[in-house]
């Protein structure tokens, strides 16, 4: 699909390669670091893409040199006839064949911080422990082989688990990838000494499994990978304390149809808008390469920046969160 051409670059020779699709802004959860508010704005069911809308843009960014598509939300559970959707873009993703399963899906993460189940309510304010686990051994269960379990590290909160986090995953077959906590959309009450770097991450991990190595991998990946001395491979995704905003090719495109160049940008370039007016696809597409041409986001290292400063703090106010779902972090699919 893409080997016979360049990809179409951005101001700092980026690829546009990645995209990550949000299916929906509603979540069953509500994680402190992501959504500690219990009510939300949401946005009007009529601006939702349908899923041909979907398959439209997502055939249009693929015949662009697009790769990789990621369904996320929100909870992307949470939109209805989802397989029906993987079914489509599976269609689109042909070239990808084998690796897909029947649906069109080959790779599921799911968030898991914690393997306490009263401390997973504290941190949700949900009580869903035992279904995620279920969902956990479900997906194990059809065969997926690529089962990757996300876990945002917030000091004093869960930074007591990596080790049972690693254990329950070689348990159950899965890659665990630590995230250290960010000051994106809603995490509003983020501050530095809550985050739990990559350097204490694998500081608390070698004093239990001795000695670490570094997985060198595919440079444009956010997770580095490191191989404990039994072989089990896990991964850090250290977006707070080393952006890795210079090898980034991911942009987002919002359940609605926004497209959001980078985590931290303020303003998306509307697909949506086009799309219903019935613009052809030339035009849409000239849209999208000039978009991608002149990206220069690097939000996480300028937010890093401010720390020098003592200035960091969280990134945007809750009253200006309240008026703009599309500044939260569960619209655009963090
Ligand atoms: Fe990419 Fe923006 Fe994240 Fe940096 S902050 S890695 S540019 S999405």
């Amino acid at each position: 699909m893409t080997a016979q051409r360049p990809f179409i670059t951005d101001v700092f020779a980026r690829p546009l390669r990645n995209l990550r699709l949000s299916v929906t802004d509603r979540c069953n959860l509500r994680c402190q670091y992501c959504m500690p508010e219990e009510e939300y704005a949401w946005l009007p069911r009529g601006d939702l893409l349908t899923f041909e809308e979907i398959a439209t843009l997502v055939d249009l960014f693929t015949d662009l040199g697009v790769e990789k598509v990621r369904l996320t939300g929100g909870e992307p559970l949470l939109r209805r006839d989802l397989p029906t959707l993987v079914r489509m873009l599976g269609r689109n993703l042909v070239e990808q064949a084998t690796a897909l399963y029947d649906a069109g899906l080959h790779r599921v993460t799911v968030s898991l911080d914690t393997l306490q189940p009263e401390r997973f309510r504290e941190l949700t304010r949900r009580d869903m422990h035992p279904r995620v686990l279920a969902g956990i051994e479900a997906v194990r269960r059809v065969g997926f082989t690529g089962l990757k379990l996300d876990t945002v590290v917030m000091r004093g909160v869960n930074d007591d688990e990596l080790v049972d986090l690693i254990e329950y995953g070689k348990q159950v077959g899965a890659e665990v990838r630590f995230i250290e906590y960010m000051d994106v959309g809603g995490a509003t009450s983020w501050t530095i000494d809550k985050v739990f770097s990559r350097a204490a991450m694998l500081e608390r991990l070698s004093q239990h499994y001795g000695p670490i190595e570094s997985v060198v991998t595919e440079s444009w990946a956010p997770a580095e990978r490191f191989r404990l001395p039994d072989g089990t491979v896990f991964g850090i995704i250290a977006s707070t304390t080393a952006p890795f905003c210079r090898t980034c090719d991911r942009s987002r495109l919002t359940a609605d149809g926004l497209w959001y160049l980078c985590l931290y940008a303020r303003q998306g370039i509307d697909l949506r808008q086009p799309l219903r007016a019935g613009v052809a696809r030339e035009e849409l597409a000239s849209i999208i390469v000039s978009g991608w041409q002149t990206r220069q986001d690097r939000g996480a290292e300028e937010r890093k920046a401010l720390e020098t400063h003592g200035t960091r703090s969280p990134l945007i106010p809750l009253e200006r969160l309240r008026k703009d779902p599309h500044l939260e972090m569960h619209t655009r699919g963090g």
